[in-house]
């Protein structure tokens, strides 16, 4: 009988764990991997449809082109998971296993920010489309980027959000008439990094960019296009990007796999609490950042550990804690940030100051996953 292993959700982490068991072991497994939708896109795509850099047709990665051995994707969506017995109900029907993997990623819990869904959020596919069409038409007042709740997925995406605004504008010559206010929910915005911290703040300074730390928006008034603080003061805008709280899937939560709203795992081995059954990527509660790089670090693990199962050895994977992000200053320069967890007492992380060479870092990057996971 061949091992059963179900992969819930075709993300950074889904994505990465099927690929590994499929080019170790074949055919000699059976991976069911699960996802509701037709197409993948990087987190960091979303920033460049909005910003009108790219088209969404060009960075959607359609799962048709996952084509690995010993794997099976399904697109179906998840109704229910009963990590006791590892059984799945989908919409199609139920799928059993013999190591079940949850990889459903964050989602965004817009009714949790009063008003949001009247404004402007960057952070999903549609939200960033929407963007794409106002953005063009915002040529005079006041900009705000905010965050609704920590955690969040990529904490230097919302900086990222800023410079390429103040990019825009002054591409199109309505900069001067325009402000750029940032509110974030952390005291930095890496907080891992002093340095890439220090280097952003200098950015937004140089750029007149206003920087509001350690503040969460908490509604959003729409019709009088005023953002309320959780100090309790009144930000009025014309233009508001949001970043919506994030929450696990309410499939996950109605499983009992969590614990303060996020996966309770051991942060190292990614174990659930329920035998054979693991969590990784932004769901899992690893205390690292929910970000794709350590989403593909934490299935890396899962994947030593499970390969050395099937085949009858001993290897327990070991999540390092350890990635790399790539960040957007603007002007076409990115610089990079190398961030480690589990190292030492505490997070650490090494800045590399931004530079227009780095960009072709990041394309690689992106290339080498697509190539990866898709043959694209
Ligand atoms: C603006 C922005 C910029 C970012 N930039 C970066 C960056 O530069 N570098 C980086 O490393 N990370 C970046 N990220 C973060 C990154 O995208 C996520 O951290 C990463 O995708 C998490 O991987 P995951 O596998 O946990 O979840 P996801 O990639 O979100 O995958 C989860 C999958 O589960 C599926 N799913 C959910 N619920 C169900 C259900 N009920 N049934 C079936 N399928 C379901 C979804 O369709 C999805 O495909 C960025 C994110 C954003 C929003």
């Amino acid at each position: 009988m061949k091992a059963r292993i179900t992969v819930l959700g075709a993300g950074f982490a889904g994505l990465e764990l099927s690929t590994i068991l499929s080019e170790s072991l074949g055919q000699d497994v059976e991976v069911t991997l699960i996802d509701q939708s037709d197409a993948f896109v990087f987190g960091y795509s979303k920033l460049d449809v909005m910003f009108g850099r790219t088209t969404l047709d060009a960075v959607r990665l359609p799962y048709r082109h996952f084509a690995k051995p010993g794997v099976r994707l399904l697109r179906e969506t998840v109704q229910a998971i009963d990590p006791a017995t590892r059984r799945v109900t989908t919409d199609a029907g139920t799928h059993d296993a013999d190591y079940l993997v949850v990889a459903l990623g964050a989602d965004y819990h817009i009714a949790a920010t009063p008003g949001l869904a009247d404004a402007n959020e960057f952070y999903s596919v549609a939200g960033a489309l929407r963007l794409r069409e106002v953005l063009p038409t915002f040529s005079k007042g006041r900009a705000l980027v905010g965050v609704c709740g920590a955690p969040y997925k990529c904490p230097p995406a919302p900086s990222e959000c800023a410079l390429m605004l103040h990019d825009m504008l002054l591409t199109r010559g309505v900069r001067e008439q325009c402000e750029i206010t940032f509110v974030l929910p952390l005291p930095s915005p890496v907080p891992p990094s002093p340095e890439t911290s220090k280097a952003l703040m200098a950015a937004f300074a140089e750029r007149g960019i206003t920087f509001m730390p350690n503040r969460r928006v908490t509604a959003v008034d729409a019709g009088r296009r005023v953002a309320s603080l959780d100090d309790g003061s009144e930000l009025p805008y014309d233009l508001f990007l949001g970043v919506p709280k994030h929450r696990a899937p309410a499939v996950v939560v109605a499983s009992g796999l969590t614990e303060d709203g996020w996966v309770t795992v051991n942060p190292r081995t990614l174990e659930t609490k329920f035998e054979n059954v693991y969590a990784v990527g932004d769901l899992a509660n690893t205390g690292t950042p929910k970000a794709g790089v350590f989403a593909e670090g934490e299935a890396r693990a899962v994947a030593t550990t499970l390969i050395s199962r099937i085949r009858g050895e001993s290897d327990l994977g070991l999540y390092d804690g350890k990635g790399t992000c790539y960040i957007e200053f603007g002007a076409g320069r990115i610089g990079r940030v190398d961030v480690d967890f589990f190292s030492g007492p505490k997070p650490t992380g090494t800045y590399h100051e931004p530079d227009v060479a780095l960009r072709e870092d990041k394309v690689r990057f992106g290339a080498s996953r697509s190539a990866r996971w898709f043959g694209l």
